[in-house]
């Protein structure tokens, strides 16, 4: 077989302290010639990244069957395109983002100019989850690549083949000194942590969030943290139903609902409630059958861990009175829970109190717009937040009165495929942003430069200070 198509076991690898120090004092003795390369030269590098992903795609598809069952079509949707669309912008764009952004010079500056020109911030780490592991490990890494780093990358250790098939593209395509992948859990991570990164760009849940930035504190680590939590749904009266629960349903059931921008939880206008509910369960058999076990393009939960906790929110919902309106078939030799619908869910239930990340939908009616609102706003802030609607002015209301990290109108999930948009949270579902430009600038510092040309005001201010000087101070506060 070629080595195209040769399966990649996990590996037992570890990275050890003296390994990890090892290749940190390379790259960090090789940041600036990397920091150097033209605009080519790093598009040359992505095309060869872009290339292996291409080479390996039958690879990374058997690898993520192989992790959690997910379906080839559904990698090269969630996994293969999200990295090819990525560098093609980057590979588009790159040349103009480098040149930097000239900027005004204020009335009191004259016979100065000035600009921004983003520099690398140098020697940085890349911290990925498993639940779209190439995607959210290559896609960044374009970034990173993008903006002149050396970079070190610690992808999941719950997704192990994709883990040592990332690591043996990264081999292959780049010298250890520019980037490297460290295989590893949180062992791993924490040594790495221990490090004076120039950037640390993490994705994963907000918990552990809070530990990669306490650890980069003590450096004073600037980090990109793309984090999780409860991202809202809200279908209103004038809402077309039936595209809405198709819709909706495939942003739940799409990788078995383990995605970071999921619609965790849906609130309907009660006139629109019982349609909903009868659309949604005919979408769910449309896209799954009656038996999803049994269909290929149904994924599961990544590993007993996490199908343990599902399982007990649903079994903590069902105990406060939950109504079970589809679903909720559990097999636990094969982490397999079944696309799931529920109503009356209790508030204080660990489906609504915790990210769900997992194929479970809770549905609320409504008839008050406004209490939607304060019950979404009493919770942190969503990474994402989605409104099906066909009236203006509800739509504009609600999202005046929200906030998310981002918002898709009559779709979800879909604006992380418009690299054009920033994606990422606020606050507690994250910091930075990612993708095209802004993915850049989370990799850039943007270094201020002024250039003084000729004799400027601030050479007549000079001490000692005197009247005249002080009648000049006193016109430039006023005037400029
Ligand atoms: P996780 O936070 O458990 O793990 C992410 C990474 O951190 C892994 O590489 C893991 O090894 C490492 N890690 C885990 N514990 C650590 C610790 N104590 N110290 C240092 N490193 C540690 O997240 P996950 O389970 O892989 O992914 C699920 C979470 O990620 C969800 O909350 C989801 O919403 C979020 N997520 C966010 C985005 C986004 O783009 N905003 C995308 C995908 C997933």
């Amino acid at each position: 077989m070629s080595s195209a198509t040769t399966i990649i076991e996990p590996t037992k690898q570890k990275s050890g302290r003296s390994e990890i120090q090892r290749i940190f004092d390379l790259q960090k003795e090789n940041q600036f010639e990397v920091a150097n390369t033209s605009a080519s030269q790093r598009i040359a590098k992505l095309k060869k990244l872009h290339e292996a992903v291409l080479k390996y795609r039958s690879q990374i598809k058997e690898a993520l069957h192989n992790d959690y069952r997910k379906h080839p079509s559904e990698v090269d949707l969630t996994e293969i395109y999200p990295v090819t669309s990525e560098i093609k912008h980057v590979k588009r764009d790159l040349k103009s983002w480098m040149r930097g952004e000239d900027v005004k010079t204020p009335l009191a500056m004259m016979g100065s100019s000035a600009y921004i020109r983003y520099e690398p911030k140098g020697v940085v780490l890349i911290i990925s989850p498993w639940n779209f592991p190439i995607n959210l490990t290559f896609g960044p890494l374009a970034s990173a690549i993008a903006a002149g780093n050396t970079v070190m990358i610690k992808p999941s250790e719950m997704t192990p083949h994709a883990s040592a098939l990332m690591s043996k593209i990264v081999k292959e395509v780049f010298e250890e000194h520019e980037v490297a992948l460290l295989e590893g859990g949180v062992e791993t991570s924490t040594e790495l942590l221990k490090l004076p990164f120039n950037h640390i760009f993490f994705t994963g849940a907000p918990s552990i969030g809070k530990i990669v930035m306490k650890a980069a504190a003590e450096h004073l680590t600037s980090v990109t943290l793309e984090l999780g939590g409860k991202s809202p749904t809200i279908v209103d009266e004038t809402a077309n139903v039936k595209l809405a629960a198709r819709r909706i349903a495939w942003g739940k059931y799409v990788n078995n609902g383990q995605v970071c921008i999921a619609p965790d939880y849906a609130f309907v206008h009660e006139r629109q409630m019982e349609a909903f509910i009868g659309e949604f369960k005919k979408q769910m058999k449309t896209f799954y059958t009656e038996d999803a076990s049994s269909e290929p393009s149904y994924a599961r939960i990544v590993n007993q861990k996490h199908f343990k906790r599902v399982k007990s929110y649903i079994d903590d919902a069902i105990a406060k009175g939950a109504t079970i309106e589809a679903g909720a078939d559990l097999d636990d030799s094969q982490d397999y829970i079944a696309p799931t619908l529920m109503t009356n869910v209790a508030k204080d239930s660990k489906l609504m109190t915790e990210e769900i990340f997992g194929p479970v939908l809770p549905v609320y009616s409504y008839t008050n717009i406004d209490s939607v609102i304060e019950q979404i706003n009493a919770k942190e802030k969503p990474l994402a937040l989605y409104i099906y609607s066909k009236k203006q002015s509800n739509i504009k209301h609600i999202i005046h009165n929200t906030r998310a990290g981002g918002t898709c109108i009559n779709h979800n999930a879909a604006h992380f495929y418009n690299t054009n948009l920033p994606f990422g949270g606020s606050n507690n579902s994250g910091i930075g942003k990612a993708h095209g430009f802004e993915g850049f600038k989370s990799f850039s510092n943007a270094r201020a430069v002024f250039k003084q040309h000729i004799p400027n005001a601030l050479d007549l201010l000079t001490p000692p200070y005197d009247n005249f000087k002080q009648r000049l101070i006193d016109l430039t506060i006023k005037w400029f």
